[in-house]
């Protein structure tokens, strides 16, 4: 099932791939999302300017050709979430308190996992070399640091998931593991994957206001329940 109705779901990620794999909700390796958020290319355009993947000038021209060519809009759709998927696999292993989260010490598990990963790696770098492709390397002589830009993007109708892939790319090269965290399912989280930038690394939760309370309400109730004087 599908559900693009919460279009103000949290962004809460850090990282632009990160929020990518936060659009289901709850965030498994596998199975029917309950909510999945990127469910049409209207959505995931939405969803692009939100995050300010894009600005209001990419988001009229994409607009404008996915209009023409509604199966390039589903093309693009198709390619963002394999990404999604990808990116989720690639990453999900190492997040502390991710479903699956691979125990290093043990080795057949991490075998699994690694040929798990192995496939998702060979899927996120097909599909960034197809956005390498129509990426440019424009010279620009003015610049302090550098001597070119890299114009990731060339192609309106496939801008959004080039863009993403190579947000996810440069995620998985140059990720702080320490950091990288997902929102505990096994404690009554969403599975979200986020970067915890906070100073002593204690953030557990994607939201406090959404999974923390949550789940701290649940177990007031749980509690009171199981000190609750039996009535017979
Ligand atoms: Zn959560």
């Amino acid at each position: 099932m599908t559900d693009s109705s919460h279009a103000e779901f949290r962004i809460v990620g850090g990282h632009p791939a990160l929020d990518l794999v936060n659009t289901v909700s709850p965030r498994l390796p596998a199975g029917e999302p309950e909510h999945d958020y990127l469910a049409s290319p209207a959505d995931l355009l939405a969803w692009s300017r939100r995050i300010e993947l894009v600005d209001d000038a990419d988001r009229t021209a994409i607009e404008g050709i996915w209009g023409h060519a509604p199966e390039l809009a589903e093309k693009a759709l198709r390619a963002t979430l394999e990404i999604r998927e990808a990116t989720y696999d690639v990453l999900a292993p190492r997040a502390d308190g991710a479903v699956g989260a691979v125990v290093v010490t043990d080795g057949a598990a991490s075998d699994t996992a690694f040929q798990g990963e192995r496939s998702a790696f060979e899927r996120l770098m097909l599909r960034w070399s197809a956005a390498a492709a129509r990426s440019m390397l424009i010279p620009d002589t003015d610049r302090e640091q550098g001597i070119a830009e890299l114009l990731v993007g060339t192609s309106p109708a496939q801008l959004v998931p080039d863009r993403l892939v190579v947000a996810a790319v440069d995620l998985v090269r140059t990720v702080d593991l320490r950091q990288l965290k997902a929102c505990p399912v096994d404690e009554g989280g969403c599975g979200w994957l986020f970067l915890d930038r906070s100073r002593n690394g204690s953030r557990r939760w994607c939201a406090m206001e959404d999974c923390g309370t949550r789940v701290k309400i649940r177990r007031l109730g749980e509690r009171r329940r199981a000190t609750a004087v039996p009535a017979f």
